[in-house]
């Protein structure tokens, strides 16, 4: 959507263009903006960058490093981040914890955490699942028992992303059994390099090493690590949900992933034309886009409303949903635009060391289908849209 900026929007607009042409490092922009995949340095050297600038944590209060920025600069910046190919920043400590942080933990966790965050020296993770505790979370098993001034901690956390790389896991513990279930949790940060703790990688469908199991052997958590009350976990778990269901949206790199598919509609042959002159293939380019603008709308409505100090509430299901259903056709429609092309298996062009070697079809061809397998999980993680649809049919239509 072409929205119609202010003259200050548009400033900021050509601001953060200038920005991106000048800092974000042309290697980093190919790889991510070609769908390959991005090593932890490449994410951090781009926070990095963005921490220099003062940019790294748009959504926080400005005297703790945020920027001040309106919702619609937000939204901009968001937006030629992506067109330009720009790294997502990694959310799991930038817009998962640290609000948690802010809201809920003692000085001493603000004062060492946040910062730390903000200079990408703690790659977080997230430590909510458990086998057989995902949607229906608040039956998670692993538990943590009170020894002194520590907690022992026990079980098993899984899907687990980029725990690999993970310095700290903010996770939901068991510390009572006794009463209701939510009423028994409780919110630790844990150091990943503590005693007893084994990461090991779980192989998705698309070949990548992004999600792992995270096993707690009697693992020692300092009970300063507990964010705010013993048995409040589940309150600050869904206060940290509705602004993960937020940036699960995505609007930039959608409008980023439709301008790539409009590219190579316009490439690809298709009859005595190319594929963007297929009626029936123009039309579902055109819903998509249509969607994606309604999207568009939505998250500026839900980023005003933050801006106005009004925390998401059940919207951030509609946005999780459409958001998710918006990723995924669009990974459904760039197959189906390259044709053949999608089927080789090319696990070679993914290396880390060899991201560019010559593939088959065109250059843009061997990412899209891993690509399409990749982005069958947004309708599952952040609560899968099923859970979203119950949501709003509690708390939106009153069912
Ligand atoms: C790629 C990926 C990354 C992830 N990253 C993380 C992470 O970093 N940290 C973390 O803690 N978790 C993570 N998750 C876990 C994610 O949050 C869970 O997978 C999700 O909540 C679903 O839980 P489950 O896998 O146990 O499926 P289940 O809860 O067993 O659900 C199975 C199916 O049943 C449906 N279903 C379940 N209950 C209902 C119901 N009441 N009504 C209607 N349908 C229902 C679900 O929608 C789903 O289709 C990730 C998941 C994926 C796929």
């Amino acid at each position: 959507m072409e929205l119609a900026l202010s003259a200050e929007d548009a400033a900021f607009r050509e601001e953060v263009r200038a920005f991106l042409k000048d800092r974000l490092p042309p290697e980093i922009a190919a790889k991510a903006g070609s769908g390959f995949r991005l090593s932890k340095d490449d994410h951090v050297r781009w926070q990095q960058i963005l921490f220099e600038k003062g940019w790294m944590a748009p959504g926080w209060p400005v005297e703790l490093g945020g920027t001040g920025w309106t919702a619609m600069q937000k939204h901009i910046f968001d937006e030629e981040c992506a067109l330009a190919g720009a790294p997502m920043v990694i959310p799991f400590g930038v817009t998962m914890v640290a609000p948690v942080i802010m809201a809920f933990g003692s000085q001493e966790q603000k004062d060492r955490y946040l910062p730390r965050i903000l200079r990408s020296d703690d790659w977080w993770c997230q430590g909510y699942s458990e086998p057989g505790s995902g949607s229906d979370l608040a039956s998670l098993r692993t538990k943590a028992v009170r020894d002194g001034d520590h907690y022992v901690v026990t079980g098993q956390k899984t899907w687990t992303t980029l725990a690999q790389h993970a310095d700290m896991m903010f996770t939901l513990v068991r510390t009572d059994d006794s009463g209701k279930q939510q009423e028994g949790i409780t919110f630790l940060l844990i150091d990943m390099k503590s005693p007893g703790i084994t990461v090991q990688p779980i192989t998705t469908i698309d070949g990548s090493a992004e999600i792992n199991n995270v096993f707690l052997d009697d693992v020692r958590v300092p009970v300063a690590n507990r964010v705010g009350e013993e048995g409040k976990g589940w309150t600050y778990a869904k206060y940290l949900l509705g602004h993960e269901r937020t940036s699960i949206a995505a609007v930039g790199r959608s409008k980023a992933q439709l301008r790539k598919l409009k590219a190579i509609a316009r490439a690809e042959a298709s009859g005595n034309g190319t594929l963007i002159d297929d009626p029936d293939f123009a039309l579902r380019l055109a819903q998509i886009e249509i969607d994606l603008l309604a999207l568009e709308s939505l998250v500026l409505r839900a980023l005003y409303a933050e801006t106005a100090g009004k925390p998401p509430g059940p919207e951030a299901s509609f946005l999780k949903i459409k958001g998710t259903e918006v990723q995924q056709g669009l990974t459904e429609l760039l197959v189906e635009a390259v044709g053949p092309y999608a089927a080789p298996f090319q696990p070679e062009a993914f290396r880390q060391d060899n991201w560019n070697e010559e593939p088959v079809g065109p250059d843009y061809a061997p990412a899209l289908a891993p690509l399409y397998f990749n982005w069958r999980k947004a309708s599952i993680y952040g609560g899968s849209n099923e859970i979203q649809k119950n949501i709003i049919a509690k708390t939106v239509l009153g069912l």
